[in-house]
C-alpha cells in the first residue's frame, strides 16, 4: 500500500481532509486538466445519491477551508444508522435524474493504497464537500489482465447494495483511459493490518466482527449474491471501528441455484471448491458461510486454520483438518465447527 506522501503519522491519517489539495496528484492524474473536457463527453451517466441527498448533509463544508467543520460533517455523515441509509436509498429511487460524474467533480487527496489493478486516492465531490475514495482502474490493464467481465459484475452488483456493513459504490465513471470507482472511504483502512499490529483479537472484538460479517452476508445471500472471497485483506474497517465488506470481483448472482466456477482465494476455500471428488459438483451460498468459519478462526488464533503449502492446504481443507488451540474458548470452538460444517 502506497503511504501518504511526507511520511504522514497515524494521527494525520485520521485527519484525511487536512491532506486533501495539498498533495501532488499522483501520476494517475498528471494529465487531468487536459482530460477533464474529454472526461465530460465519455462520462457514463450513473445513478448515485452522492450529490443529491447524501451530500447535502455535507454542503455545509462547501467551499469552506475550515476543515475542522468539513470533518464534522464527515463524521455526521458516516455516524449514520442503517435507518438513514434504507431512508436514503428511498431518496435515491425518487431522484428524477441520475447524476453524471467526471473527473473535473473531484478534489483529489492522498493515496489510500494500491491493488493488482489500480489505485485508490482520498477524494471529495468539489460542489458538495462529500469525502470519498476514488479507485483509478487503467482500462489497458484490465484488458491486460481478462478481467473486463468481472469488473462489470463487481460494479453492476457492488452499486446495487446498502448494507452498514458492505462498502457503498456510489457510482463509476470512465474516460478513454481509465475507469473511475466512487466509493465509500473506509477511514480506519485495511482490517488484515489491524489484525497483524494485534496479533489475534480478543473475543469480544471477534465476535461483534463476526456478528457484522454475518449480518451483511445474510444481506448478501438474501440478494442471492454469493461474494466467494471473504477474507481479512477483503474488509475495511470505517471511521467508527465498524467493518466494511468490499472487493466483490468475485462474487456472482446466483438466481439459477448452484455454481461451479472455481475462484477464490485458497486458504478461504471450502471442501466442495478444493476437493476434485467434489469440485465437479455444483456449491452455493454456503461457500461464504464456510469462509466465514475460517475468518472466524483467523481472527481468534492470528491465522488461517489451513495455512500449509498450496497442496497440503487443499488436503488439509478436503478433509478439514485444523486444529483449534486451547485459549479459544469452548464456544467459539463450537461455533467454528458449526459454521465450517453448515
Ligand atoms: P483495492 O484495489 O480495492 O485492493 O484497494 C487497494 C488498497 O486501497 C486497499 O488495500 C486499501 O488500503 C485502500 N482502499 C481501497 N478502497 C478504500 C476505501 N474505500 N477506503 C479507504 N481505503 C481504501
Amino acid at each position: 500500500m502506497i503511504q501518504a506522501k511526507g511520511g504522514q503519522a497515524p494521527s494525520q491519517a485520521r485527519h484525511p481532509l487536512s491532506v486533501v489539495m495539498s498533495q501532488i496528484p499522483d501520476a494517475a492524474f498528471e494529465t487531468e486538466e487536459q482530460h477533464v473536457g474529454e472526461v465530460k463527453q465519455q462520462s457514463t451517466v450513473v445513478a448515485s445519491h452522492v450529490a443529491s441527498h447524501v451530500a447535502p448533509q455535507m454542503a455545509r463544508a462547501k467551499g469552506s477551508q475550515h476543515l475542522s467543520l468539513a470533518r464534522h460533517s464527515l463524521s455526521v455523515a458516516l455516524s449514520a444508522t442503517s435507518n438513514a441509509i434504507e431512508e436514503r436509498a428511498v431518496q435515491l429511487i425518487k431522484q428524477p435524474v441520475p447524476k453524471i460524474f467526471h473527473l473535473g467533480m473531484f478534489e483529489i487527496g492522498r493515496p489510500l493504497g494500491k491493488g493488482k489493478f489500480g489505485r485508490v486516492y482520498l477524494a471529495r465531490e468539489r460542489e458538495t464537500g462529500f469525502v470519498c475514495a476514488l479507485k483509478v482502474l487503467h482500462k489497458d490493464e484490465i484488458q491486460q489482465g481478462k478481467i473486463e467481465k468481472q469488473v462489470a459484475r463487481e460494479i453492476e452488483i457492488q452499486s446495487n447494495l446498502r448494507h452498514p456493513n458492505i462498502l457503498r459504490l456510489y457510482g463509476h465513471f470512465h474516460d478513454r483511459k481509465r475507469i473511475f470507482l466512487i466509493l465509500e472511504y473506509a477511514g480506519k483502512g485495511e482490517l488484515y493490518k489491524h489484525l497483524q499490529k494485534a496479533d489475534r483479537f480478543p473475543g469480544w472484538k471477534a465476535a461483534q466482527y463476526i456478528a457484522q460479517m454475518a449480518s451483511a452476508l445474510r444481506y448478501l445471500h438474501h440478494k442471492h449474491v454469493i461474494h466467494r472471497d471473504i477474507k481479512p485483506e477483503d474488509i475495511l474497517v470505517g471511521l467508527h471501528g465498524e467493518l466494511k465488506m468490499s472487493d466483490f470481483g468475485w462474487s456472482v448472482h446466483a438466481p439459477s441455484g448452484r455454481r461451479l466456477t472455481k475462484c477464490g482465494t485458497l486458504d478461504y476455500l471450502p471442501p466442495e471448491m478444493v476437493d476434485p471428488k467434489r469440485c465437479e459438483k455444483p456449491y452455493d451460498e454456503k461457500v461464504d458461510l464456510w469462509s466465514l468459519g475460517v475468518l472466524m478462526y483467523e481472527f481468534l488464533v492470528g491465522q488461517a486454520p489451513f495455512e500449509d503449502t498450496p497442496v497440503m492446504t487443499q488436503r488439509r481443507i478436503a478433509k478439514g483438518d485444523m486444529t483449534i488451540p486451547s485459549f479459544v474458548s469452548s464456544e467459539a470452538k463450537d461455533l467454528i465447527r458449526k459454521v465450517s460444517s453448515s
